[in-house]
């Protein structure tokens, strides 16, 4: 199996969410073995940082990446959608510090990727391929990897709210549509809304980038995409989180009430152990277990 890359650029234009300012996000093709570069074009000398777990620098309700003077915030619903859609090799240009939210699911971004459509470089891709089982937890949340010959993620969230409650999805690359998940939104308690912009965040925040709830209700007008939006958007937000091993990792994750914090722990013990895992690369007969290519019938449902 080949790595991919974009066919053409595509921009998107829209607020952070917790910084509320407008920014436009610009993807471009990228060279084999680039993987995902984020490039800040508003700061002098327009530095980058590169999308891996060592970059990690805060993970308070998104994932920021930093390396010296870039920092760039919220990167994971577009690493979601590059890894959903097979891309292994992108520059990003953002003019500010912050992804924008935009609807606060990756639908938008997964619009583009199709829209411009991807293509195969002359590389194979590689992939780490999980050999041990690691596992981290923290105050009643846990998450595990274990080998598998694929790429699945089993998640499950435990919230006290009579429209949540206990929620569980699985995704399996190259069998769940990527609209399943990369559709669903963040979502928040109005009650917290006030604390976060106390601290500064959430400052974009309103009921068109996330699912905003009271003590009994949701309070968007057009309700739920779908009833386990919530947990189905954890597993977008887990699957950009572990996008930053640098490379698509061939295992079998299970989450449960994990956030950005314990993704990115999770990947952090993977690696910290070269006996936990193996580089590979995917020579051609490796391409069935992969399943990368967006089916035809994807094509249709986001025209
Ligand atoms: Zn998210």
């Amino acid at each position: 199996m080949l790595q991919r890359t974009l066919k053409e650029s595509f921009t998107l234009k829209g607020i952070g969410l917790h910084s509320g300012r407008a920014a436009a996000v610009t993807a471009r093709p990228a060279v084999p073995n680039t993987g995902i570069l984020f490039v800040r074009t508003d700061l002098p000398g327009t530095p980058s940082v590169k999308a891996k777990v060592e970059h990690v620098v805060n993970t308070q309700l998104a994932t920021t990446l930093g390396d010296g003077s870039c920092r760039v915030s919220t990167v994971e619903h577009l690493l979601s959608a590059f890894l959903a859609f097979g891309v292994d090799n992108a520059v990003v240009e953002v003019d500010g510090p912050e992804i924008p939210i935009l609807d606060g699911s990756a639908r938008e971004f997964a619009r583009a990727i199709l829209s411009v459509g991807t293509e195969s470089l002359l590389q194979y891709r590689r992939v780490i391929q999980v050999l041990r089982r690691v596992e981290v937890k923290l105050d009643g949340k846990w998450a595990v990897i274990e080998p598998s010959n694929g790429f699945e993620v089993h998640a499950s969230i435990d919230w006290d709210h009579p429209l949540i409650g206990f929620q569980e999805f699985v995704y399996e690359q190259g069998r769940t549509e990527p609209e399943d998940i990369l559709d669903c939104r963040t979502f928040g308690m109005l009650e917290d809304v006030e604390g976060l912009r106390r601290m500064g965040l959430a400052l974009g925040g309103s009921l068109d980038n996330a699912i905003v709830l009271d003590r009994a209700a949701v309070l968007n007008p057009g309700g739920l995409r779908s009833a386990d939006e919530f947990v189905r958007h954890k597993v977008l937000d887990a699957m950009g989180d572990l996008a930053l091993a640098g490379m698509p990792l061939q295992g079998r994750v299970r989450l449960h009430r994990s956030g950005h914090d314990l993704h990115s722990k999770l990947l952090a013990a993977l690696l910290s152990d070269p006996r936990n895992y193996e580089v590979r690369e995917l020579s051609g007969a490796d391409s069935e277990a992969q399943g990368a290519e967006a089916p035809a019938s994807l094509a249709l449902a986001y025209s």
